[in-house]
């Protein structure tokens, strides 16, 4: 427990050095059997050490450690209770926070949406932690496993809290790369079928366990 905060801690950073949050802004999860251990609410990360350590049960009851957990609750447990996530990453990045104000759905500009389970959904609106939030969210990750939220940000999930950081990065750089075409004209996008072969040809990518 005391190793996956230690990982949790160093990912919400790397979400502030990377640039895809600013101040105390986003947060970050992941599960351990029926604990959820989660970023504490407006606490900037470069302040957190081991002794802040912060675990809810999937009901949302605080388990261990004092702090107030993330006001994101609702829209992390959503995930834990409907997907077999491991581990949720939640920022206000740049580009993918404007991509969401434009569009109902990212247009698959690139392969790498069959990464992501395909077209990466907008879910509607609602005030930030808020059950209904938690819902909008909860619809747009249907057979995804990243979305965007409208005028706020991006959600990603994944067996580990890298692959969740990794989702969030590819999430934030296609939005980038649509912005940056649709400014100049209009892109060119993957057919629906080269989708689906490319998410199939992305199960065997990388390295062959041995
Ligand atoms: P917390 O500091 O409560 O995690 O909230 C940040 C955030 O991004 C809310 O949407
Ligand atoms: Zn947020």
């Amino acid at each position: 427990m005391e190793e996956a905060w230690r990982q949790l801690v160093a990912t919400a950073r790397r979400t502030v050095e990377d640039g895809l949050v600013v101040g105390t802004s986003g947060n970050v999860s992941c599960r351990f059997g029926d604990t959820v251990l989660v970023t504490p609410s407006g606490v900037a990360y470069d302040r957190l050490d081991d002794g802040d350590l912060c675990a809810v049960d999937l009901e949302g009851e605080v388990t261990a450690g004092t702090a107030v957990p993330t006001s994101e609750l609702p829209m992390h447990l959503a995930i834990y209770r409907t997907t077999a996530a491991r581990a949720v990453v939640h920022t206000h990045a740049v580009h993918a926070t404007a991509a969401s104000t434009l569009v109902d759905e990212l247009p698959p500009i690139h392969y790498m949406a069959a990464a992501l389970g395909g077209p990466v959904r907008v879910a509607p609106y609602a005030t930030y932690g808020s059950p209904e939030l938690a819902a909008h969210m909860t619809e747009a990750l249907r057979d995804r496993n990243a979305c965007l939220l409208r005028n706020h940000g991006t959600v990603a999930y994944g067996d580990t809290l890298d692959q969740a950081y990794d989702r969030t990065a590819q999430l934030e750089w296609m939005c980038r790369v649509w912005l940056t075409a649709s400014t100049v004209g209009q892109p060119s996008l993957i057919a629906p079928d080269e989708l689906r072969r490319v998410a199939e040809k992305l199960s065997g990518y990388g390295q062959r366990a041995s």
